[in-house]
Formats: structure tokens, sequence, C-alpha cells
């Protein structure tokens, strides 16, 4: 290998049976999730030794040595034969929650995090739909737990023992928050309870309570994923991190010097320099040869240039940005394989099922439908399918003339309209839009989209009688 710091995370999992489970981190807007994960990140660079954690292309990879000084008494690393944890750590990409892996959620596990004194958001339930809907295993982060009226703080302090040594008003206060955070998920169908009143994780959900500001009850919050990866964990297939991998698109970009990369998240054996892959495009599956991969540099400067490390090879469970030629038109949420010493014909049909699977069937007369990942675009589609609005064209990407086009072909007026989930307009399109009769609808909550383009339809009948 000519390139050096790599693969830490890597070799790792080489040493140990189960793979580096996926950690998502979800919740609504301003709860917290990019907080939580700062604090995580920073505890663990202070805590570990240096480069004990490695930063990873949209993810962050946590060894056990480190979980385990950061979680103190809570996390004892002889029990556990998980190489670490690897946080996906791109919250503000919130449809992630969508993002597939072959067969099911790209995310092994899952943190919902629910801020105490706001409670159930729109994007709270939209997460729990989505984990609720793929089987993904999840905990409740009830954070901001210090802004409760009358609470001594306790920084960096396991929760449970602080929680108790609260003054009675300071603990019914927060009692009050987080039994209604407990009725609203029993609401949504699942049993939860105080984490340290639950025996089986898989099972039940457990709520940690805890302050990503102060860091009490982090600790606990990393002593449950540990417990709930390795239960979960095991229950998953062996997984040969050195075989030809298996990863998911999470952002196509185009990088200075490289054109057109994706990154990715490898959920499966290993990417090399050298490696012909299949990456998931618009119209179809792009067989392409990995030119370089990409790290991160730690504490880089802002030149772009010098932005990425490369290196020969990364094993999964990681992150890593891939530049090929011919990525343009990659498309977020499809999968990457990698060929090596399979038969082509092969991967390129199993990348072809994977993208058939996910492909949204149209009708022909509807709405346009644009998303930001194929995994929305199916969220979307089956939103959209649940209230019976047909569906004309549905595509992955921002909001382009064609579509304006598109929609405007349709022959009923409800119909003229485009749905577009975090997606922008790009700047050419927008005349087009502005001169069309089409109506847009813009969100990034899908149940709101719908919404609103249900209360248009009803506005233009009323408008008719
Ligand atoms: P995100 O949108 O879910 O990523 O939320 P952020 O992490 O950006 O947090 C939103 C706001 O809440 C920021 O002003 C944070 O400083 C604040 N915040 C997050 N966690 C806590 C917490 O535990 N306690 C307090 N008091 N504020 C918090």
């Amino acid at each position: 290998m000519s390139d050096t710091d790599a693969v830490e995370g890597a070799e790792a999992d080489e040493a140990d049976g189960l793979r580096t489970p996926i950690v998502a981190v979800l919740g609504h807007v301003d709860h917290g999730k990019t907080t939580l994960l700062d604090t995580i990140r920073g505890s663990a660079v202070s805590e570990g030794e240096a480069g004990a954690i490695t930063q990873h292309i949209g993810a962050t990879a946590v060894p056990l040595e480190t979980v385990s000084e950061m979680a103190g008494d809570l996390v004892d690393p002889t029990d556990f034969d998980l190489p670490g944890l690897l946080f996906i750590d791109t919250p503000g990409h919130h449809s992630f929650t969508t993002l597939r892996s072959r067969g099911g959620a790209l995310a092994d596990i899952a943190v919902v995090v629910v801020d105490v004194n706001d409670g159930f958001q729109p994007q709270t339930i939209e997460a729990l739909e989505i984990l609720q809907r793929t089987g993904t295993p999840f905990v409740v982060a009830a954070n901001k737990i210090d802004t409760t009226p009358g609470w001594n703080p306790n920084d960096g302090a396991p929760i449970q023992a602080t929680y108790e040594q609260q003054s009675e008003g300071a603990r019914g206060r927060l009692d009050e928050n987080l039994y209604e955070i407990i009725g609203d998920l029993s609401d949504e169908g699942f049993s939860a309870d105080l984490y340290w009143r639950v025996q089986n994780f898989t099972k039940n959900v457990g709520v940690v309570p805890l302050s990503a500001i102060t860091s009490e009850g982090v600790p606990d919050l990393l002593a449950v994923l540990m417990g709930l990866s390795q239960r979960y964990m095991k229950e998953q297939m062996a997984i040969d991190v050195t075989g030809p991998g298996a990863g998911t698109v999470l952002e196509v970009k185009d990088e200075r010097g490289f054109g057109a990369t994706v990154d990715v998240v490898l959920y499966d054996g290993s990417i090399r320099a050298d490696d012909e892959i299949v990456v998931g495009g618009v119209d179809g599956p792009i067989v392409t040869e990995v030119r370089a991969l990409l790290q991160p540099r730690p504490n880089a400067e802002i030149r772009v240039e010098k932005r990425f490390d490369k290196v020969d090879e990364v094993r999964a469970a990681a992150g890593i940005k891939v530049a090929a030629p011919e990525l343009d038109d990659a498309m977020a949420g499809a999968p990457i394989r990698v060929i090596r010493d399979r038969d082509r014909a092969d991967v390129i049909e199993e990348v072809e099922a994977e993208l058939a699977e996910i492909q949204v069937s149209t009708e022909e007369e509807g709405v346009v439908v644009k998303a930001d990942t194929l995994g929305s675009l199916e969220a979307m589609a089956n939103a959209l399918r649940e209230v019976e609005i047909p569906i004309l064209r549905a595509e992955v990407g921002d909001i382009a003339p064609r579509d304006v086009a598109v929609a405007s072909t349709a022959n009923e007026t409800k119909h003229k309209a485009i749905l577009g989930f975090n997606v922008d307009v790009l700047s050419n399109a927008e005349d087009e839009l502005d001169e069309s009769d089409v109506t847009l609808f813009a969100d990034d909550v899908i149940y709101q989209l719908v919404e609103e383009y249900e209360e248009f339809v009803d506005e233009l009948e009323r408008a008719q009688q």
C-alpha cells in the first residue's frame, strides 16, 4: 500500500468478527442532531489518543476503546466484539433516513433526537415511520434536559444517577416531558420506556435523557448503542470485509481536479483504487473504473487540491469519496458495486435489479415528482400512492426546464404540478416555471408536501363548483 493512514477503522474490522455498525442520527430540525454528533466527536478526540477516531466522507468512525473511554463504567470493551461505531454525520441531509442498502436500510441502527421541550414534530414522525417500515432498531435521545427549570447539571456524567439526584421539582418537570415522548412513541406503535427499564432494546425502544451541550447522558447513549449493535449485528450475516464491495451513494458532487465524484457509504466488502465499479445512474447502471479513492485530510488547510488524501483501499463499514469518469449521471441513493473478480454482467444485472426495485411506476396522467435521493423518491411515491395521487414522472435531481415542460403536458389543471422534495429549482428553470401554468410545491417534509398539494387540489375543486 503506497498511502498510509487510510484504514484504521478497517484494521479493527479485520481483527473482529462483526462489521462496524452504521449508525444514523435523525430527528426534527433544531432538535440537536449536529450538536450531539459534534459532542460525540469532540469527546472522542479528547478521550482517545490522537487519531483514534477517523473522519470519513460523510461518516465518523469511533473505535471500541474510545467508545468505552467516553462511556466510562457503562461500557466494558471485553463484553463486545464490535470494532466500534460508524456515525453517518451529514444530519442536514435528513433524507438519508431513506437510504437503502441491498434489501434494507443503509443504517443498521439509528438515534432519533427529540428536544424534550418541543416533543414530537413532523420530521420526528417521518423518521419513525421510515424506521418502522425498514425495521431499523433505534433509541431515542431525549435531548436538551439541561434546559429543564431547576436542573442541576453534571457535565459528562451518566444520566441515571444524575436524574435521581435532582430536586423533586426539576425531576417532575423533566418526567412530564419524557412521558409525553414515551406516550407519543406508543401512539406511533412503539413500546418505549426510560432506557434503564428496558431489557431488550431490539424489541422495546429505550429513551435516554441527555444533553448534547453538557454531555450528561451521552455515556448512557453510547452504552445503549453498543448493546443494541452487538445484539443486532450478531443477527446479521457474517460479512467478508475484503470481498468486492457494495455501498450506497450519499451524494454526487463535482470536485475540482476530479470532475463528478460520488460520496459513498460502503456497507460490505472493500473498494480499491484500481477497481472496476458499477454505479446506479439516471439512465441505468454506469460501468467505470475508479480513478481515486479520497478521504478527508484531518485539519486540512482550505486549499481545494489539498483537501483529500488518496487511499488504496477501504473496507466496510466506511465513508469514502470515489472519483471516476462518467459519474455525472450517478444518483444519490443508488447502489455502487465493485466488479473485481466477479462476473461483470452479474454485477450490472444486480445494480439494474436494485434500481428497478426503486423506480416508481408512472401513469399517463399525474404530477411530476423530484427528490434528492432514490430512497426519498420512493418514500414520496409511497406517500402519494396512499392518497391516490397519480405520478406522471418521478426522478432524482433538481427541478430542470424539462420537468416544467413535462408537467405542463398534463391534461388536468390539478396535475400541472411539480412536487419537489429537498431539491432546488435550477436557475434556467425559474423563468419557465414563472411563465408556465405549472404550480410548484417544495418542502423537506414529505407529508407536508403531500398535504400542500392536496389543499391546492381541494381549492381548485371548490373554485370550479
Ligand atoms: P439540528 O438541526 O438537529 O442539527 O440541531 P442543532 O444541533 O443545530 O441544534 C439546534 C440548536 O439547539 C443549537 O442552537 C444548539 O446549540 C441547541 N442545542 C442542541 N443541543 C442542546 C442541548 O442539549 N441543550 C441546549 N441547551 N441546547 C442545545
